[in-house]
Order: structure tokens, then C-alpha cells, then sequence
């Protein structure tokens, strides 16, 4: 019987469950890109539940204890003493989510000589010591697709908060004033701008679709190039690297995932060749922009506003600088973890267990890492530094 480890953000303040806003979600009936929903063999939970927090646990007792495994379910994750630290040390699985994630470090690794799976309910296992991983047998899978739309909304929000100055004129009207020119003095139409991203996968190409519309140019930059045919139809300017790319925009919305070719790309150089008073969207992971590169350049006014809900580390302490520099329209990492996204991650999660447990193959499409090396999206999408031997 296996021991599964369960790290999820706490409940509502307000208590558990919350009064929902809607009765329903819409049902989908596949992604984007053809690649089928979650298929497991069944769900004990309701769509538009909240299920990502300690008490939802992202439905998934009933189902494992039928079986006869053990599920445990903290949001108690850092800290020497932590649940998680105690735990770990004889679990099979540990499921985490990037939005409170669990670092599984390779000292961590080092203590948990059980530990088979690691599963991230959601897309992005960064959180993971993946050279630790690979050296150490175990398995990482995530669910691809999941929420990589939800991210995409969320994206062109932020797009459009901080280019249209949203955040300052909302507070103007919620705090009985009438400043019209106080509102206006930083807002601009998104029209006509140079918009890239960095990273046309699921999420990247998604925000290019959806950008399309605004009558923007487009650009963006990968290590796979897209199809002449999607180039052609979205108008895409494709660049060799992130410095072409950052020169010849106004707008950058970042979609890589963090590895080491990406972690600290946007720093004081790439963020100082930008045109003055540009605008950083960041809902990929904090550690591909330089923290405090990114404050100077709002505080000079190098850059004229920074945007995302990716922080490092998470939950980021009181003082952070980013909950307080100027221009940001950040917000915590929920993005990814919109009622209608968690549905689609916790059937997913249901599946990697189901087949993991009956000894099936997990889809590739899931995997990041699996049989000590780079495997599925992660041989697609990231890079190790040891044994890094991608899949064929
Ligand atoms: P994906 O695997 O579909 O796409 C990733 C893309 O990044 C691929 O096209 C890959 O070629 C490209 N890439 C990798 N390294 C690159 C590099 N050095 N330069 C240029 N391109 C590079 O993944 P996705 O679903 O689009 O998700 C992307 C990332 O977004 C995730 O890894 C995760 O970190 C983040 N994410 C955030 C949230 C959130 O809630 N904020 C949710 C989901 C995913």
C-alpha cells in the first residue's frame, strides 16, 4: 500500500467551503491543441468546487483509501519541523502545487528513500530538484494542458491592466474621486504596440492567440520555431534569442518554463536594452526575471510597469519588494488555480494515480522526468545539468 503526501495552500480565511459565485462550469471537451482532457475512471468531486486547499484535497480520499493507501494532507510545507519534513521520510508519492509549492531539494530527496512519484497538481515542476530527481529514480509528471489557458487569461489581463493603467483609476473610483487626469497621465491603448513572448508553448501561443485581436504586432521567441502556416496566420515575428526579442517590443509576457537556461534571463543588461518605459508580464516563475533588477527598473522608469503572480519563494515574505514597488499589478500566484482550472488538474492528478498505481504508464504528455532522465513535455521543454539524457 503506498503513502501519499499531499501539500496544498490553506483554506479561506472565511472557512471551508466558500460561498460560490457560480452554480456550474463550462464543460470543455478537449484542449486546444487536440490533446484529450483528464480521463480517469472516475471523480468524487463536483466541478467548480474548491478542491486545491488543505480541506479539498483535490478529491482525492475517498478514491485513495478505497484502495487501502494512506493520504496525508498539510499546507505545513517549510521549516525545519515542518508536516511535510516528517512525513516525506517513508512516502511513496508527494503531490504539490506550484501555487504553495513543496521545494523537493535534493536534501529532501536524500531523506526520502521512498519516494517513487512526484506528481505537481497544476503544469511547472521547477519546484523540483529535477537533476535530483533524475539521479534519484524518481519520477516527476504534471498535468499538461491543465491550466495553461487559465494562465493565458490571466496574462493578457495583466497586459491590459498595466498598459490601460487599470489598477491606479480603479482605486481613484473606490476611494470617492473623480481624477480623470491622475488616472489618464500613465494610460495608453494596447493598440498598434510591439507585444512578444518569451516561449510559444501551450500558454505562450495561447496569449498569442488571443492577442491577435487587439490589433498589436507580435513576436515571440523559442527553441522550436512555430510552423511558417501559424506564423503567417497570427502575423508572428520570430526572433533567435530573448535580447533580439526584448529590443523590438513594448510589451514582454513571459511563458518559459524556469531551468537553467532560463533562470535569471531578464536581468539588468536585457532589462536596460528594453525601450524605455516598456511593461514585464511574468506568469512563468519569478527566478527568470532579477528580482531587484526589476524594482530599479520600475523605480527609474526603465520599465513602466511589471506584472505577474509568480514570486520567489512562495508565499513570499511581508516585505517583499514586489508587493510595494511602484507601477506593479502583481498578484499571488492564482493564475493557474481558477475553480475551472482545479477541476481539470485534480481529474488529472486522479489519473497519474490511477495509472501509477495499477502499474500503467503515466501519459507522456505528463511526464517531466521518468526512468533517470528528461522525459515527454520535460525533454521538450526543459534542461537538466546531470544525466541529462533527453527522451528519444
Ligand atoms: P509548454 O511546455 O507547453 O511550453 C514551454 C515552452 O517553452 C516550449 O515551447 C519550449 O520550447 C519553450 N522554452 C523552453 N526553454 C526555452 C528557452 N530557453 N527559450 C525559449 N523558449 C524556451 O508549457 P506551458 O504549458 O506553456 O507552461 C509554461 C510555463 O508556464 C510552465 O513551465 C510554468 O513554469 C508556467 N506556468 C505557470 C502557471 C501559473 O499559475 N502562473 C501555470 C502553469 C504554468
Amino acid at each position: 500500500m503506498a503513502k501519499i503526501v499531499c501539500v496544498l495552500y490553506p483554506d479561506p480565511v472565511n472557512g471551508f467551503p466558500p460561498r460560490y459565485a457560480r452554480d456550474s462550469i463550462p464543460v470543455l471537451t478537449g484542449y486546444p491543441n487536440g490533446q484529450t482532457l483528464p480521463t480517469p475512471a472516475d471523480i468524487d468531486f463536483t466541478p467548480g468546487e474548491l478542491l486545491g486547499s488543505v480541506s479539498g484535497e483535490l478529491g482525492l480520499r475517498a478514491f485513495l483509501e478505497a484502495r487501502g493507501h494512506t493520504l496525508v494532507v498539510t499546507s505545513d510545507k517549510d521549516g525545519p519541523d515542518s508536516v511535510l519534513d516528517r512525513e516525506l521520510q517513508d512516502a511513496d508519492v508527494l503531490i504539490s502545487q506550484p501555487f504553495w509549492p513543496a521545494y523537493l531539494s535534493a536534501e529532501r530527496i536524500a531523506k526520502a528513500p521512498q519516494l517513487k512519484l512526484a506528481l505537481t497538481a497544476g503544469i511547472g515542476s521547477d519546484h523540483v530538484d529535477i537533476d535530483a530527481a533524475i539521479a534519484a529514480g524518481i519520477t516527476v509528471a504534471e498535468e499538461t494542458y491543465s491550466n495553461s489557458i487559465s494562465v493565458a487569461e490571466h496574462a493578457v489581463m495583466q497586459i491590459l491592466a498595466l498598459v490601460r493603467n487599470f489598477l491606479p483609476a480603479h482605486r481613484w473610483a473606490e476611494q470617492g474621486g473623480w481624477n480623470i487626469a491622475d488616472s489618464v497621465s500613465r494610460a495608453y491603448d494596447l493598440e498598434g504596440m510591439d507585444v512578444g513572448v518569451i516561449a510559444a508553448g501551450r500558454i505562450g501561443q495561447a496569449v498569442l492567440r488571443r492577442l491577435a485581436p487587439f490589433a498589436v504586432k507580435l513576436h515571440y521567441t523559442d527553441k522550436h520555431r512555430l510552423s511558417a502556416d501559424v506564423e503567417a496566420e497570427l502575423g508572428l515575428t520570430f526572433h533567435p534569442d530573448a535580447q533580439s526579442l526584448a529590443r523590438a517590443v513594448d510589451v514582454v509576457s513571459i511563458h518559459a518554463p524556469l531551468h537553467p537556461e532560463t533562470r535569471n534571463l531578464f536581468d539588468e543588461e536585457l532589462i536596460g536594452s528594453m525601450r524605455r518605459g516598456s511593461y514585464i508580464i511574468n506568469t512563468a516563475r519569478a527566478q527568470i526575471v532579477d528580482r531587484d533588477a526589476i524594482v530599479r527598473a520600475l523605480e527609474s522608469g526603465q520599465l513602466a510597469g511589471y506584472a505577474g503572480d509568480v514570486w520567489y519563494p512562495q508565499p513570499p515574505a511581508p516585505d517583499h519588494p514586489w508587493r510595494t514597488m511602484p507601477n506593479n499589478a502583481m498578484t499571488p500566484h492564482v493564475s493557474g488555480s481558477t475553480l475551472s482550472a482545479q477541476a481539470r488538474y485534480a481529474a488529472g492528478t486522479r489519473e497519474i494515480l490511477e495509472d501509477w498505481l495499477d502499474g500503467k504508464p503515466i501519459r507522456d504528455e505528463y511526464l517531466i522526468v521518468d526512468g533517470g532522465r528528461l522525459a515527454g513535455t520535460g525533454a521538450a521543454s526543459y534542461t537538466a545539468t546531470v544525466n541529462a539524457t533527453p527522451a528519444a
